[in-house]
């Protein structure tokens, strides 16, 4: 394979460059795709500063990846060239365990293979979708449906599944009253896909500056944080609360909205607070965590969203702008997902 242009990590602090990354030969079972899109999940950011421990330099991020593939290997029947495809978290896992049994790849007890900072097979460390081409194992490829732009649609590998999933999970439908804490780029889409599920959703967000946009994607009320009364007028009032902020969340005030036998998932990655147990036992309130989703759920995912026409809200950005796209996201100052044109790149 010819070297790949790429934009990566030098360091936890130094802005992000570009570089030449190497990838692997098309194997029987490899995929070669030209990427065109790619999501900046806080993920990322978390990663390359090193917020969840050491992180291997350089790194080229991104794992909320769309494009177009460039050649399959000779065993491969699932995908052509010029098909619409997509890469998300995972790039590999042992395909026998009773996790990856299940569908549930990202749990896979031998080793699941993150997309990018992670030990590939061959040991090498793998490198994500900043980047203009990818080589990836076909039974971690999806089909984006046709229905989707893939500017849109490449959120939809990360931020979409890790909603979809436990929404899913536990039985958010019509009927429900569901609350989204945090309006980024989890929270938008997990506000379009609860809302397109039929549940009645409130968006929980630090102040009331998003509210006009946070209605207009499907959310019938929607409350700032920041003010005490709104802990009390909610009290006992939803059956589930998703929480997609990334930094430490007070819990206990938030268990305090769910109503008896209510749920509370977390799939925000900052440490968590203590002190809840009160709030846990008094109402068999379920607090939970969820990571990404597996494959064959994300297929399903991707095609419920093509069927309900949802992608995400998307500020497109040359791969020059990433840097100044960091800090935005850290200030919160972001609607709701910037994707890397990565035409910019070539
Ligand atoms: P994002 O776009 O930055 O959104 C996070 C939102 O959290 C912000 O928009 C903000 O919403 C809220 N927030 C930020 N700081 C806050 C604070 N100090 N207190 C209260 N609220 C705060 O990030 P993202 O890409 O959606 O990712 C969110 C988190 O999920 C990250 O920690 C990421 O690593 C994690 N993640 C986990 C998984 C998984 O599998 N579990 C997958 C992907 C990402 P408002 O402005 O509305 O208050
Ligand atoms: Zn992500
Ligand atoms: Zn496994």
């Amino acid at each position: 394979m010819p070297p790949v242009n790429a934009f990566a990590a030098v360091s936890a602090t130094a802005p992000l460059q570009p570089i030449i990354i190497e990838r692997r030969e098309v194997g029987p079972r490899d995929v070669l795709i030209d990427i065109k899109y790619t999501g900046i999940c806080h993920s990322d950011i978390h990663e390359v500063r090193g917020d969840w421990g050491p992180c291997p330099y350089p790194l080229a991020p991104g794992h909320e990846i769309t494009g177009v593939v460039a050649a399959v290997g000779a065993e491969v029947t699932r995908f052509a060239a010029g098909d619409r495809v997509g890469v998300g978290c995972l790039v590999g896992s042992c395909g026998k365990c009773d996790a990856c049994l299940r569908g549930q790849e990202q749990y896979c007890s031998v080793k699941a293979i993150w997309t990018y900072g992670d030990t590939d097979v061959d040991g090498t460390v793998t490198q994500g979708g900043y980047a203009t081409q990818i080589v990836v194992t076909d039974r971690f490829v999806l089909h984006v449906p046709d229905a989707l732009p893939l500017d849109t649609a490449a959120p939809l590998l990360c931020a979409g599944i890790t909603t979809y999933a436990p929404l899913r999970r536990w039985g958010v439908g019509p009927g429900k009253k569901v609350a989204v804490v945090g309006l980024g780029g989890l929270g938008h889409i997990a506000v379009k896909i609860a809302h397109a599920l039929g549940a009645e959703v409130t968006v929980l967000s630090q102040t009331l500056s998003k509210k006009e946009a946070g209605l207009a994607l499907g959310a019938v009320d929607y409350r700032a944080t920041g003010d005490p009364a709104t802990f009390q007028e909610l009290a006992g009032a939803f059956d589930l609360i998703l929480s997609t902020v990334s930094a430490p969340l007070p819990m206990d005030s938030y268990l305090s909205m769910l109503t008896v036998g209510g749920v509370m998932v977390n799939v925000g990655a900052a440490p968590e607070e203590s002190g809840m147990h009160l709030r846990l036992l008094n109402r068999q309130r379920i607090l939970t965590g969820s990571l990404i989703g597996g494959i064959a759920e994300t297929q399903q995912m991707l095609d419920f969203c093509g069927e309900h026409g949802i992608g995400a809200e998307v500020e497109v950005i040359a791969a020059e702008q990433i840097n100044e796209a960091y800090e935005r996201v850290l200030a919160s100052d972001v609607r709701y997902r910037f994707v890397i044109d990565v035409a910019t790149l070539a």
